[in-house]
C-alpha cells in the first residue's frame, strides 16, 4: 500500500487559523496588533514569491504587514539603517529578511543587527545559543514546521532513529536539536557522510534537506519509515515543463515508507505558518503579555523541548 500523504497545505492552515485567533485576542485584550516587516533585497524571482506569500498570510492572519523591496546595489549601512529603524519601531515586533543577500552584503552583520527579540527567523547567535542550550527562543521556522508534521503522525518521538540528511543553520542544525530534545537519537547527514543510504535505511524517520533533487531512493527506506523532504528544486522534466520537486524520489519512496510529505504541499507552508506564530510569540514576549488561553504563545516561542508543541495542541 503507497505511504499516506502529510497535507501540509490543510495543517498549515489550522495553524494559520489559530494565530490568527490569538492575534483577535491580542487586539481584543491589549489592543496590540502584532507587527511583521519584511524585508526584500533585489529582483530574485523566487524570494521575491516568498516575501508575497508570507506579506498575504501576515495580512489575512490580521496582523500589522509591512514590506521594504530595496534594489539590489543598496548599500549595507543602508540595509544596517532601515534595520536600526525597525528595531527601534515598536510596532514592529517581527524583521524578516529575506536571504539570499546579494553578495557585497555580509550576511552575518545584517543578521546581527536584528534586535533578538523580533528575530522571528530565529537566525540570531542569540537565539540559536539559546535553542542549543534548552532556554526559550525564537526558533526557526522550518524546523518547527518539520517537527509539528512528525508531530501529526506519531505522538511519541522518545527512542525514535532520525536521519536529517543536510546540517544547514536553518533547517538541519536547529531540527537537530529539538528532535535530539525530543528524545530522538540524530544523525546529522551531509556531502561528506559516507554509507547514507545504509544509514538512512536504519532510521525511522528520514528528513532530506539537501537541495538535491531525487536525492533520497526508495530503497533508501525501511519500510514504514516517515519521510519528511524539506528539499525544494526547479527542474525542468522531458516535455520541457518546469516543476518543483523534493529531495525525495516520490514515486519510489512512496512505495516503503508509511508517510509522507509531497512538494509542493508539505514543508513549504509550515515554514510561513511559524514565522506567523514566531511574530505573535515575539509580540507577546517583547511586551510582557499573557493571552491567558494555555501555553501556546509558550509553545510558539519556547518549543526547545518538541513536546511542549503537544502539550500546546501544536
Ligand atoms: P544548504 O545548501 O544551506 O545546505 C545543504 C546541506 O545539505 C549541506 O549540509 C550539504 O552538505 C548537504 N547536502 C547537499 N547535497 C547532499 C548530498 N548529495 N548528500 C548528503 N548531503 C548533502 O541548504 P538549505 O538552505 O538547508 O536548503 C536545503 C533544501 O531545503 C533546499 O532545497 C531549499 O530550497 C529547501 N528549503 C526549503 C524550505 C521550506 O520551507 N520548504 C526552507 C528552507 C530550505
Amino acid at each position: 500500500m503507497d505511504a499516506v500523504k502529510i497535507d501540509g497545505k490543510a495543517i498549515a492552515e489550522a495553524l494559520r487559523d489559530r494565530v490568527a485567533g490569538d492575534v483577535a485576542l491580542l487586539q481584543a485584550k491589549f489592543n496590540v496588533t502584532p507587527g511583521l516587516a519584511v524585508v526584500l533585497i533585489g529582483n530574485d524571482p523566487a524570494s521575491s514569491v516568498y516575501v508575497k506569500t508570507k506579506a498575504k498570510h501576515a495580512q489575512t492572519a490580521g496582523f500589522k504587514s509591512q514590506q521594504f523591496r530595496l534594489p539590489g546595489d543598496v548599500s549595507e549601512a543602508e540595509l544596517l539603517g532601515l534595520i536600526g529603524e525597525l528595531n527601534a519601531d515598536n510596532s514592529i515586533d517581527g524583521i524578516l529578511v529575506q536571504l539570499p543577500l546579494p553578495r557585497h552584503i555580509d550576511r552575518w552583520r545584517v543578521l546581527e543587527a536584528i534586535d533578538p527579540t523580533k528575530d522571528v527567523d530565529g537566525f540570531h547567535p542569540y537565539n540559536v545559543g539559546r535553542l542549543a542550550a534548552g532556554r526559550p527562543a525564537l526558533v526557526p521556522c522550518t524546523p518547527l514546521g518539520v517537527v509539528h508534521l512528525i508531530r501529526t503522525v506519531v505522538s511519541d518521538l522518545s527512542g525514535l532513529d532520525v536521519v536529517v540528511i543536510g546540517r544547514s543553520n536553518i533547517v538541519g542544525k536547529p531540527l537537530g536539536v529539538l528532535l535530539g530534545d525530543a528524545g530522538c537519537t540524530v544523525t546529522g547527514a551531509q556531502l561528506e557522510t559516507r554509507n547514507l543510504a545504509r544509514r538512512s535505511r536504519e532510521a525511522d524517520i528520514v528528513i532530506a534537506a539537501a537541495g538535491c533533487a531525487g536525492l533520497v531512493r526508495g530503497d533508501w527506506l525501511k519500510p514504514g519509515a516517515i519521510v519528511i523532504d524539506v528539499g525544494i528544486n526547479r527542474v525542468v522534466d522531458s516535455t520541457g515543463t518546469a516543476k518543483l520537486v523534493g529531495d525525495v524520489s516520490f514515486a519510489e519512496a512512496s512505495k516503503r515508507a508509511s508517510y509522507i510529505t509531497p512538494v509542493p504541499g508539505g514543508v513549504g507552508p509550515m515554514t510561513v505558518g511559524y514565522l506567523l506564530a514566531n511574530t505573535v510569540s515575539a509580540a507577546v514576549s517583547r511586551r510582557g503579555l499573557s493571552l491567558g488561553v494555555g501555553p501556546r504563545p509558550a509553545a510558539y516561542s519556547h518549543p526547545t523541548s518538541a513536546s511542549k508543541l503537544v502539550q500546546a495542541g501544536l
